[in-house]
């Protein structure tokens, strides 16, 4: 049976989530996040994205681009149960949902009519936390999500399987799932620009070339996904590392990257509503020899302090640091998304 998959993705969530809360603020460009030169904007309001501000945009960088925007500091608390509001009317129209983000999830809702559910939960948002949804819907994940950035925000697209090649094939390659600058560069190099170039490649080169990867953006071309909507630990891992310009043997200089990664993870787990239960140092020493030592916590954080503090521990009593270092890293993983997004209150 053809399955019918919904990707609601809130419109700029955390700045609508404030215009809400405060109507002054409407109409107004809202950044949340990047107040202080060093942190990371985590939101900005379509008026705000106008000045070319994007999440993930440093602090410095959003002032110069829009020195009259109005910088708000991250309240996620709000922005956690607001989620959890959001995802009780999800599950009035499915069992079968998987968050991706803090504002974002897949619905499975194969058998039941696409298009009039995702009119409800696009009212029932509305009218009850006052907040606008893109919606996709189509017949895989790859599809849905692609199909709610298409008329952002407030949108409503469909892509049906008779239509998906020719939507497909004018697209750049980044909008496959997982293509990323590098690999858009190593596909360039091939003279693959858009989606329809792959359609036409064969797959058998991609796969010599890519391997597994070959095949997945083969399938995805084609519109071909069968990965099904499910909770799980996400895959993934948020991480930081750095080349020194020259050696480093003193292990205070070391614990002040390890602070400075720890603000920089901490703002990313912020940014994307996950908390990362695993901290891993990575020490590359002057002879190129690697080392790596971790510390899984009890409960899975987003905590700056947690972090730094774990990773100090590790940096200073798990390793016997006795050669220069040329490079530090820091990575958390084992990430999750909370079903319960209360779950988060439980801090350490
Ligand atoms: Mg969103």
């Amino acid at each position: 049976m053809n399955r019918s998959i919904i990707h609601v993705d809130m419109d700029a969530f955390y700045a609508s989530v404030e215009q809400r809360d405060n109507p002054s603020l409407k109409g107004k460009p809202v950044i949340i996040g990047g107040a202080s030169d060093r942190g990371v904007v985590c939101a900005a309001s379509y008026e705000a994205r106008r000045y070319g501000v994007y999440s993930a945009m440093a602090g410095a960088r959003a002032k110069k681009l829009c020195p009259k925007g109005i910088y708000l500091p991250v309240n996620m608390n709000k922005y956690k149960n607001t989620s959890k509001e959001i995802h009780k009317i999800f599950r009035r129209y499915s069992n079968t949902i998987e968050p991706i983000s803090i504002d974002e999830a897949f619905l499975d809702i194969t058998g039941k009519n696409p298009l009039k559910i995702a009119k409800e939960i696009k009212k029932d948002i509305k009218e009850e936390q006052g907040l606008t949804a893109s919606i996709g819907i189509s017949y895989n994940k790859f599809l849905a999500k692609l199909a709610s950035d298409m008329e952002k925000p407030n949108g409503l697209t469909i892509i049906k399987k008779e239509e998906v090649i020719e939507v497909l094939k004018p697209l750049s390659v980044r909008k496959l799932w997982g293509v990323g600058p590098k690999m858009e560069s190593e596909l360039n190099k091939l003279g693959i620009y858009y989606i329809g170039d792959i359609q036409n490649y064969d797959p058998n080169v991609l796969i010599s070339l890519f391997g597994k990867r070959g095949q997945e953006i083969y399938d995805f071309s084609h519109g071909i996904d069968n990965r099904p909507v499910e909770y799980n630990v996400l895959n993934q891992s948020i991480g930081e590392e750095e080349t020194f310009k020259e050696d480093i043997d003193n292990i205070k200089y070391l614990i002040e990257y390890v602070e400075n990664y720890s603000i920089n993870l901490s703002n990313k787990l912020m940014a994307k509503g996950y908390l990362g239960k695993t901290i891993t140092v990575k020490i590359k020493y002057n002879d190129f020899s690697v080392e790596t030592r971790s510390i899984s916590l009890n409960i899975p954080t987003d905590r700056e302090k947690t972090i730094f503090k774990t990773s100090r521990y590790i940096l200073c009593e798990k390793f016997n640091i006795d050669k220069p270092v040329r490079l530090i890293g820091l990575t958390i993983s084992n990430l999750i998304y909370p079903e319960d997004p209360l779950q988060l209150s439980m801090k350490i």
